[in-house]
């Protein structure tokens, strides 16, 4: 391994690792069953005791918990720290119904950074480097999450949190920012806003690195940022019931590394619950072994990716999850078919002459479903003549319709005139909704 925050844990040999996990769990579970009256009547009621776990398997035997059974215990049914232990909350926007509330203790948050030194020093980073914390600050989790990840391994913070963007652009260049932590749309809006400026990020900054996540985002986009800002761009997970951005790729971007002494990782099939093998698909579910206010077990994030069990080529042994592929509610049907948001990026960023900009539009006509995708057209492309353009969309059509297997219509606008996202972009009209 090149450079490691803690060689000794994320090199550890895989039984190791898996006997250290096993550990953990059982102590948890044995906690929760004594201390937590939530996870002692859940428990109960699947008529599972802490002596039914014998090995790392059984975990599977344990009940799911989910997002709204932290909004039916508002603000703290399930926290297992007093509050005379707590030291932070961070509270989540709610815009799908109730906040949902996270407590810390000292050592979860210890557990939170140390995660993040590992994972931003397996990116390169550490000691001389500028890193420009472009999430949110606040309740939100991103910010602060980065901020104290960043300072633990002797980077240089600039935390100018969201907006603002020309001043953002300012600071870059006069105080040498080498990293920026935001959302992949947010750095396309600053380099677009950079353009304007007539600066180019590529060479008219120190900046070599993009830390990006909070939503999802598809290789294409990756590679185009990387060649025309002339960064690495790697990807960051995490969300707030975890404890915040906890876990990155390395310098290998093969995966995400989601560290196991931390973290149990399941992937199971949305629909009926079952555990699936690593390589397929299907939702994210998490124990977080560690946490000590707000204990998760089984936690199902939504997310659909797939994990790599396989030792990486940095030598990490701790297993590795995929860009996700969307979340299990952003899972468009159209006519009784599974489209994500980010097929239609990743089409869409393989063919030049389309922006980085798109809006799904889903609509129903009688009784049947219609999509339509809206794409802003290159600066480029756009100049050339409407025959061109003509073409262009034929072959839009054509990629889209044979990748989703659904009757997909396109319609080319012109560069800059669809809206711009500062946070997460939202880029699905549903007008079927009644
Ligand atoms: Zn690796």
């Amino acid at each position: 391994m090149v450079r490691a925050w803690d060689p000794r844990i994320e090199s550890m040999p895989k039984d190791e690792l898996e006997k250290l996990q096993y550990r953990l769990l059982k102590t948890l579970v044995y906690r929760l069953y004594s201390f937590s009256p939530f996870y002692c009547r859940r428990m109960k009621e699947s008529g599972v005791h802490p002596d039914d776990i014998r090995e790392l398997g059984d975990v599977a035997k344990l009940p799911f918990m989910v997002k709204s059974d932290l909004r039916d215990n508002y603000p703290d049914g399930i926290f297992t720290a007093s509050r005379d232990e707590l030291v932070r909350y961070h509270v989540s926007s709610g815009t799908t119904g109730k906040p949902t509330v996270v407590g810390y203790t000292a050592h979860d948050l210890e557990n939170w950074t140390t995660s993040l030194a590992r994972a931003l020093t397996s990116v390169g980073l550490g000691r001389g480097d500028v890193v420009q914390v472009s999430y949110g600050y606040g309740l939100f989790t991103g910010g602060l999450g980065l901020h104290y990840g960043a300072e633990r391994i002797g980077a240089t913070v600039v935390p100018t949190s969201v907006g603002n963007t020309e001043r953002q652009i300012e600071l870059m260049q006069d105080l040498q920012v080498t990293a920026i932590a935001c959302t992949p749309s947010y750095l396309l809006h600053i380099g677009e806003v950079a353009e304007k400026m007539g600066v180019s990020i590529k060479n008219d900054t120190q900046l070599k690195m993009g830390i990006l996540g909070a939503e999802p985002w598809s290789e294409q986009m990756r590679k185009r940022m990387e060649e025309t800002m002339g960064i690495a761009a790697y990807d960051i997970y995490g969300t707030s019931e975890l404890s915040g951005p906890m876990f990155t790729e390395c310098t290998e971007q093969q995966g995400i590394h989601i560290w196991g002494d931390l973290a149990l990782t399941e992937i199971v099939d949305p629909q009926t619950g079952e555990r699936l093998e690593p390589g397929e698909r299907g939702e994210l579910v998490f124990t977080i072994l560690q946490k000590e206010a707000l204990p998760m077990i089984r936690y199902r994030t939504g997310d659909i990716t797939m994990m790599d069990d396989a030792v990486c080529a940095c030598g990490r042994t701790h297993p590795r999850i995929a860009r996700l592929s969307g979340r299990v509610d952003d899972m468009l049907i159209i006519r009784g078919i599974n489209v994500f948001p980010s097929q239609v990026e990743h089409v869409l960023m393989s063919i030049p002459e389309m922006g980085e900009h798109f809006m799904i539009v889903v609509d129903r006509k009688g009784s049947l479903d219609t999509m339509l995708v809206q794409v802003e057209v290159s600066r480029e492309a756009f100049s050339d003549k409407i025959t061109d353009l003509m073409n262009i969309r034929a072959k839009v059509v054509h990629a889209l319709r044979s990748i989703l297997n659904v009757n997909v219509d396109v319609e080319l606008v012109e560069p800059g005139s669809l809206p711009r996202f500062e946070g997460k972009a939202k880029r699905v009209v549903d007008k079927r909704v009644i």
